[in-house]
């Protein structure tokens, strides 16, 4: 089978196609022919060597995909050879064959194509999270979406508003913006728009936000400080500007500030946070009321490219490649 390699850490150009053995369940795996994979920053961060997690190398990217159940490995009950699966793993999906833990594969509603149940799960689960699990998020409450057209940003604001609350966008581009809006955002703001603190203060009732989802860092960190609302809940998603951000503990104090990670490598871990998160999720997917964005889509050979224009952000909606 093709497969992409990465033997050492570097820019997307360190990606190699090459041919590969198709990879034989263990004992517990299921292995999928992958239909689609979708492309998360993290992946490119992966390759880079800048991940939350070491990268050992050589090693095959691609942590989140989707595809046709092929075979199943020892001990396996439950999943039907044939049937399409999301799934969330390590790594390895970006090849024409992956295997992954039964555990860690999503159900997906049968209606959803390969590129939107591959758009499915990080994005969607981190925006639960997000918006819920740690936000706290209440119905009528104003959150602050950053990278607003972007596959965690698109996620966001169609949860938001499903949940009831009022949605303020930032993004690079009135085109971006845009993609806001018809998703449902209330109110959008150009990300340089020299007036943005005071515009977004302004837009949630010239008190502040009281909920911010992090993606950008640097010193865009400090903005968000100044966009909260007293008591303002700001969750640490991202690092898309991949500088480092200042906090001093006392601009908290004086708020009444909270700021809290996520990452939702963890939080899989944390078994009725994901129970409760999958349970609202498959309900708002398998009624329409959200609906995967699917963006830009690749082929395998193209896996460069996909990877560059991700981090050059060209792109929307989720970043998928087709083997
Ligand atoms: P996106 O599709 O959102 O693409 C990244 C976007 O970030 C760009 O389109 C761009 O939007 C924005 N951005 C802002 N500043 C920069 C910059 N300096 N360089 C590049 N991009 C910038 O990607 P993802 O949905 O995969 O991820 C979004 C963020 O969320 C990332 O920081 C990612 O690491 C994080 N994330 C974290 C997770 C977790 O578990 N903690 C899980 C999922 C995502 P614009 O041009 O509009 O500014």
């Amino acid at each position: 089978m093709r497969a992409i390699r990465v033997e050492r850490l570097g820019p997307p150009d360190v990606m190699q196609l090459q041919d590969a053995p198709v990879p034989s369940p263990a004992p517990g795996e299921v292995r999928v022919r992958v239909e689609a994979v979708g492309i998360n920053f993290a992946d490119a961060l992966a390759v880079a060597g800048e991940y939350l997690t070491r990268t050992r190398v050589p090693y095959t990217p691609g942590m989140e995909f989707a595809g046709i159940v092929d075979a199943l490995g020892e001990g396996v009950q439950g999943v039907q050879v044939g049937t399409r699966v999301a799934a969330l793993g390590g790594s390895g999906a970006m090849a024409e064959y992956a295997t992954v833990p039964a555990a860690g594969l999503i159900p997906v509603p049968q209606t959803l194509s390969g590129a939107q149940a591959a758009a499915f799960p990080v994005s969607y689960f981190t925006a639960y999270h997000g918006l819920k699990t740690l936000g706290r998020g209440e119905a009528g409450e104003w959150v602050l979406v950053q990278a607003a057209a972007g596959a965690l940003g698109t996620a966001s604001i169609q949860l938001a508003k499903a949940m009831g609350l009022n949605v303020i966008a930032l993004a690079s581009t009135d085109e971006k913006l845009e993609i806001a809006r018809t998703l449902g955002a209330d109110v959008t703001i150009l990300q340089d728009d020299p007036d943005r603190v005071k515009k977004v203060r302004d837009a949630a009732g010239g008190k502040g936000v009281p909920l911010i989802l992090e993606v950008v860092g640097g010193k865009r960190f400090q903005e968000s400080l100044d966009m909260a609302a007293s008591r303002g809940r700001i969750i640490v998603i991202g690092n898309a500007s991949r500088e480092q951000a200042n906090l001093r503990p006392v601009e908290l104090m004086k708020r009444n500030l909270t700021v809290t990670g996520l990452w939702l490598t963890s939080l899989m871990n944390d078994a009725p946070a994901t129970q409760e998160a999958a349970r609202a999720l498959a309900e708002l997917v398998g009624s329409g009321q959200v609906v995967p964005q699917v963006g830009p889509t690749y082929a395998l050979d193209q896996s460069v490219q996909a990877f560059e224009d991700l981090l050059n952000r060209r792109t929307t909606g989720k970043v998928i490649i087709e083997p």
